[in-house]
């Protein structure tokens, strides 16, 4: 579990997170598109934004498998974003 916290600007993730990779980068990614989104859970513009976000991934995957580089175009980051959040790992809050 995990959480932007849009005033400061910082996504902080619980520290069980870390047990799994697939479970933190799947909460790091799932909180940056909250950041890069401005989107809430449970509207369908998260959901969207989400989606594109993990065809990006995909993508970028897929690419790394072909040992190809890529067209400059596909970001991880929102290009309308202009401050990449910070990441904290906290040893647990109320989620
Ligand atoms: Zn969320």
């Amino acid at each position: 579990m995990g959480v932007f916290d849009k005033e400061m600007r910082r996504v902080v993730i619980r520290r069980d997170q870390l047990r799994e990779a697939s479970r933190f980068l799947g909460t790091l990614l799932h909180e940056l598109e909250h950041a890069a989104s401005g989107h809430g859970d449970g509207t369908l513009e998260f959901e969207d934004a989400l989606t594109e976000r993990m065809g990006i991934v995909a993508q970028l995957l897929v690419m790394a498998s072909f040992n190809e580089g890529h067209d400059g175009h596909t970001h991880l980051k929102s290009e309308d974003q202009a401050e990449t959040p910070r990441v904290l790992v906290c040893g647990g809050f109320p989620v």
